[in-house]
């Protein structure tokens, strides 16, 4: 069965970013909860990638160098529809995804203006 992907964040998400962003390397404590969850996802069959701003090239090096059972690739230019359970994917890219899990996300619902900008700043301004 073909299911649509789960996209990770990776700073702040895949590992802490507790110490800020500094000089760009990855630092952070891996965060084991979510490595274990995209291991469920995968055994579920269910297509998983990291979408960064960082270099794909970066985190595959990161990734592949930890002990961790899945590997991963960055994702072709080409490919629109991540699908492919072998690896994890990685990429720049905002690819299609039947969920997003951010650290800065915020779930959009229809929010008119007044809701956006509470949303954003934290405090009502209009
Ligand atoms: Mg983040």
């Amino acid at each position: 069965m073909n299911k649509n992907a789960i996209a990770f964040d990776f700073d702040g998400v895949i590992h802490d970013l507790n110490d800020g962003w500094q000089d760009g390397k990855i630092y952070g404590k891996i965060n084991q909860s979510v490595i274990e969850a995209i291991y469920e996802l995968n055994k579920m069959k269910i297509p998983v990638f990291i979408c960064s701003s960082r270099a794909p090239s970066q985190i595959v090096d990161w990734w592949n160098s930890q002990d961790f059972r899945l590997k991963a690739k960055v994702i072709d230019k080409d490919t629109f529809f991540f699908n492919d359970t072998d690896y994890i994917g990685v990429t720049q890219r905002k690819l299609p995804a039947q969920l997003y899990i951010d650290d800065r996300a915020y779930k959009y619902t229809g929010e008119d203006k007044k809701g956006i900008i509470l949303a954003a700043i934290g405090k009502e301004v209009i």
